[in-house]
Parts: C-alpha cells; sequence; structure tokens
C-alpha cells in the first residue's frame, strides 16, 4: 500500500512537494488554511493571520529562467522577472498541468504534529487539523512542512526607545498593501532588506518625506547584470561559481567589493554593509540609487530613540513631525505545530541536516521544504529538497545512518547539486563533454537552470535537453574572455604576494 504524506501548507514549497509525492508513488494530501493556492504570492487587500502578506507592486527578484520548477518552464511571454499576479499565474497553471488541485483540502489549518506512540519502530505522526471549526486526526507514514518562513514578523520595539510614547501610527511591513494612505507623510521606514528598500521607493512618490534608517547597510543590486541578462542567470552558472570556489579569499572579496560598487559606490550613499564581507542576502532594487540621488529617500543610521513626535538617529540628527515608522526589520522563523523536542528554533535558525530533515529523529519521516533562503530562488531548492526527502521516505532511517558525512553546502548551486546527488538526478559533466558536448557547455557556462536537474535519473524529463539549449545564448567567447582575465588577475595577485 502507498505511503500517506501529510503535507502542510498549499504554496510554492507545497504545491512542487505534492507533484514529487506522486512522482515517487506516495499518497499526498496536503492542508492549506487558506481558501486557495499560492501562499505568499497571492496578494489580498486585507492580511490575513498565518499566512503571508506582501504589497500590491511585489516583483520577484529571482528571473522566471531560474524560478520555475525543473520540468515545467514558464510560458515564452512571461517577461523575466515576473508581478506577483503573474507569477501566481504560473503556479495556476503548474497546478493545473500535474492536476494538484484534487490532493489540497482547503480552508484547513494543521494544529498539531505529534510523534505517535511508537514512532521509533513505525515513524508514524498524528496529524490534528481543524475545518469549519471541527477537529479531526488521522495518522500519517510522514509529513513534509510547507507553511512557510515569511509569516511572523519581527518587531524589536525594545530596541527602540521611547515608541511607546510615540503619538504616530507604527506598524510592520507585512501590514503594508498601498501607498495612497500616506500621501504628504512623513515616513521613517526600519532596515535595509527588500521590504524597505521597495516601500521606500514606492512612498517617496507621493509622501512629503522619506528616511531610511539603516543600521547595517546592504550591497544594492540591479536585476539587469552584465550585457542586460537578469542578474541571476549571470551570477549563477557553474564556471561562475568554480571560480568562487577557487579564488583566494582576499582576491574574491575584492573582486566582489568592485563588482559590487561597479553600479555605484555605496560608500557615497551611506550603504555600505557593516560587516562588508558577509555575503548577507542583497538587494534587488534598480531605482533605489537614483531615489537616494535626487534625495526623495534620505538614508539615516539607526533610530536611537523616538519622541512622541520624532525620531532621533545614531547620529544624533533628528527627524521631526514623524507621522509613520514602517518596521520592516524581517520575520521570525517558527512551527506553531510542532513540538519544541522535534524542532528548535534558536536565533532564528533550526537545525536542519542538510536544512531539510531534524536532527535527532529516531526516522527521518518528517522534513521541512523551503526553510532555507539561498542566494537564489526558493523554487527549484524546494522542489529538489522535496524530490530527495520523498525518495528518503521510501526507506526511512535516522538522520546518522542516512548519511555518514557532513553538510558541505556553500553556495546555491552547491547545495541543489548535493540534494540531486541524494536523489540521482545531479548533472555529471565530463561524461556529458563526450557524449554531447554542446550540452555540457551550456550546462557549465549558461545559467544553472532547474531543468539541469532534470536530464537524468528518477524523474527525468525529456524537455530538459531542449528547455536548457534555449533558455539563453549565454556567450561562450564573453565566459572565454573571463578565463583569461581571471588568469591574468590570478597572476597579478600572486605576483604582488611575493614580491612582498
Ligand atoms: P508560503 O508561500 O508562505 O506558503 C505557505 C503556505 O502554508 C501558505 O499558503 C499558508 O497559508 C500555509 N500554512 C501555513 N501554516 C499552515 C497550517 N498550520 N496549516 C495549513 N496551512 C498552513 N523567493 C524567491 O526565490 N524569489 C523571489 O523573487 C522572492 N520574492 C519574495 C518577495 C517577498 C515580498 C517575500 C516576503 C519573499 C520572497 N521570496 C522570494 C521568498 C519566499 O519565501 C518564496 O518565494 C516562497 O513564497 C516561499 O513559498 P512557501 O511555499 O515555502 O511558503
Ligand atoms: P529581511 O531581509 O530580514 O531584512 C530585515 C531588515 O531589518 C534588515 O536590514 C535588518 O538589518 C533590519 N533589522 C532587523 N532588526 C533590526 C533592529 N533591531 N534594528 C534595526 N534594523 C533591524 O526582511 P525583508 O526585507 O522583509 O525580506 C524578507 C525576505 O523577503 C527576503 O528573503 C527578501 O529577499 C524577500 N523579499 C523579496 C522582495 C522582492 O522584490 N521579490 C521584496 C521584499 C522581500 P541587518 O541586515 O543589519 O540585520
Amino acid at each position: 500500500m502507498a505511503k500517506r504524506v501529510a503535507i502542510i501548507g498549499a504554496g510554492v514549497s507545497g504545491l512542487t512537494t505534492i507533484k514529487c509525492c506522486l512522482d515517487e508513488g506516495l499518497e499526498p494530501t496536503c492542508f492549506e488554511k487558506s481558501d486557495d493556492i499560492g501562499g505568499l504570492w497571492r496578494f489580498t487587500e486585507k492580511v490575513e493571520q498565518g499566512r503571508a502578506s506582501i504589497y500590491r507592486t511585489v516583483i520577484t527578484n529571482s528571473s522566471k529562467e531560474m524560478s520555475c520548477f525543473s520540468d515545467f518552464p514558464m510560458p515564452e511571454h512571461f517577461p523575466n522577472f515576473l508581478h506577483n499576479t503573474r507569477f501566481l499565474e504560473y503556479l495556476r497553471l503548474y497546478a493545473k498541468h500535474f492536476n494538484l488541485l484534487k490532493y489540497v483540502q482547503f480552508k484547513t489549518t494543521v494544529n498539531s504534529v505529534r510523534k505517535c506512540q511508537d514512532f521509533s519502530t513505525v515513524g508514524q505522526w498524528e496529524i490534528v487539523r481543524e475545518s469549519d471549526g471541527t477537529q479531526k486526526s488521522s495518522i500519517f507514514d510522514a509529513v513534509m512542512v510547507c507553511s512557510g518562513h515569511q509569516i511572523e514578523a519581527y518587531m524589536p520595539l525594545e530596541s527602540f526607545p521611547g515608541i511607546e510614547k510615540f503619538k504616530g501610527q507604527y506598524f510592520h511591513s507585512r501590514d503594508y498593501k498601498t501607498p495612497e494612505e500616506f500621501q504628504g507623510k512623513t515616513v521613517v521606514i526600519i532596515g535595509m532588506g527588500n521590504s524597505a528598500s521597495d516601500i521606500a521607493v514606492e512612498l517617496c512618490q507621493s509622501a512629503k518625506r522619506v528616511c531610511l534608517s539603516t543600521r547595517g547597510g546592504s550591497w544594492v543590486m540591479s536585476r539587469v547584470y552584465d550585457n542586460g541578462y537578469p542578474w541571476d542567470t549571470v551570477f549563477h552558472t557553474r564556471f561562475a561559481n568554480l571560480i568562487r570556489y577557487f579564488l583566494p579569499w582576499p582576491l574574491l572579496k575584492w573582486m566582489t567589493e568592485q563588482k559590487m560598487n561597479q553600479w555605484f559606490d555605496h560608500e557615497n550613499y551611506g550603504l555600505v554593509p557593516k560587516n562588508r564581507f558577509l555575503m548577507k542576502e542583497p538587494v534587488f532594487n534598480d531605482d533605489l540609487p537614483s531615489r537616494i540621488l535626487c534625495g526623495a529617500v534620505v538614508v539615516k543610521p539607526v533610530v536611537k530613540e523616538f519622541t512622541e513626535t520624532s525620531a532621533i538617529f545614531e547620529d544624533v540628527t533628528m527627524e521631526e513631525c514623524v507621522d509613520v515608522v514602517v518596521f520592516a526589520t524581517g520575520y521570525t522563523v517558527s512551527f506553531p505545530f510542532l513540538n519544541e523536542s522535534v524542532i528548535k528554533v534558536e536565533n532564528n535558525r533550526a537545525a536542519l541536516y542538510k536544512h531539510v530533515f531534524p536532527l535527532h529523529l529516531e526516522k527521518s519521516t518528517l522534513a521541512i521544504i523551503g526553510l532555507i533562503q539561498p542566494l537564489g530562488p526558493i523554487m527549484p531548492t524546494s522542489e529538489l529538497q522535496a524530490r530527495w526527502a520523498t525518495r528518503v521516505f521510501k526507506v526511512p532511517k535516522s538522520i546518522d545512518e542516512l548519511y555518514g558525512d557532513k553538510i558541505k553546502t556553500r553556495d546555491f548551486i552547491d547545495y541543489l547539486d548535493e540534494l540531486s546527488d541524494g536523489s540521482g538526478a545531479k548533472p555529471e559533466i565530463i561524461p556529458l563533454l563526450l557524449k554531447d558536448p554542446q550540452l555540457a557547455l551550456t550546462i557549465f557556462f549558461g545559467p544553472c537552470s532547474p531543468f539541469q536537474f532534470r536530464l537524468k535519473g528518477p524523474g527525468k524529463w525529456a524537455g530538459a535537453r531542449n528547455a536548457i539549449l534555449t533558455q539563453r545564448d549565454h556567450s561562450l567567447v564573453a565566459s572565454l574572455l573571463k578565463i583569461f582575465g581571471l588568469f591574468a588577475l590570478l597572476a597579478a595577485f600572486f605576483l604582488s604576494f611575493y614580491q612582498h
């Protein structure tokens, strides 16, 4: 009899997880608390409790070439970066094409996931969920948690003395939807992530004044990269990854900084990340530098104190008559339906084997999908996690038995390779060079798109080769020039090293 798998959530991660279960002959049942699919990508005018909430204008910061599922390319006519309504449309097409909706129970909230009594031998779970005020409980052979991690607002009010006296309006970016009501107002935005930057750029067109208060700065990148290509199709190539891997750390740091400052010098804009060498997630915003340059957005350091009507910053400057404060301070990871003995979140991180399986479980029958936020799109990441986990479910082991090796993950591509290695889908470039040189070279020099993980192994897709070869004519000549440039740089580096 097919193993029964409970899936919590029908967003990006949940939908692809349903499909992966079906591909592996498992029997999925997906519980979704809202009345529709899409998770974060389904914009609603009102914030829904327990579901991620976005503003009307959100556009993906990962390109369509890189953000699709590996056996379902985005329609040709879709632009490279998608408005949230377009991305939701893609999810609907995916769900329809693979007939996934019939496995989803909507308006059903999972309240608890508990180990069954004989868990150490059978690895089963008891799922209690609620629908229309009625609770139900069932036993499942495995659980896949796809409940998202941008739901619970992180609002560190204790770090902002005087906020309790502040007479204006303050709220988290999760509650921001549209700019209309802020017309003519003075707004202070706390944070320098993608939410803060998007909201600042949007509000500055109608607000009286917008201050962006950052404690640590950020690298700001354009979605448009070298030669006008979407940034991630150039950044995430196996070739670039290999270079990053072999370059001496000081040289890599120097080159990264040069690249980041190529568009505009972050120093002049007061945006240099405090710990500039820790590659935290960059901000993708094509408009922010020009808004700062025009004075429409004013960059400020961290707020030291709020008074009834003003914000006093660390550099002792003051913004008076503040009407609104937006805390774009990120999110707290939580799993309210899971006991701490199963998964413990500390410093906003959960200890997971390969970012999927909770440590110390006697049986590997519970997987967390989509929790990691790589410097790359979540869609193929969640998909490969689900492909790997569903294969592990077939013969559940303890985590120690599962793999003796340590987590080797360094980068987005390394992580995808590691996961696909576990499910037999990792592309092997050297053997492929002999069999199909054109494909091998495109895989190496071109964007590391999700289709690369459908060329072989279980779940192989006949359309993968064509999808890879037609996605972009990534200039081989440009890549070869880069190789020569790199050797020249390396030679210069070692020469100067030996001279000193
Ligand atoms: P969600 O989309 O959050 O879906 C989780 C689902 O689980 C929801 O439908 C929710 O209702 C349901 N659920 C939760 N708890 C329960 C429960 N107890 N019972 C039943 N159902 C439950 N990533 C990218 O790769 N590219 C991007 O361009 C990008 N842009 C982003 C823009 C914004 C503004 C934000 C906040 C994030 C962005 N991300 C982006 C990251 C984002 O996490 C992913 O794009 C993706 O939406 C995550 O999908 P998910 O399915 O894991 O979670
Ligand atoms: P985030 O990336 O976690 O950024 C939170 C910001 O708040 C950081 O700048 C952080 O500073 C700051 N902060 C946190 N605590 C603070 C404190 N006590 N005092 C001062 N500053 C504080 O959150 P987000 O911007 O909401 O983004 C969440 C996710 O959604 C990210 O993965 C992002 O890429 C994604 N997103 C994407 C888009 C899009 O265009 N597609 C739009 C919005 C969001 P430090 O950096 O110094 O910690």
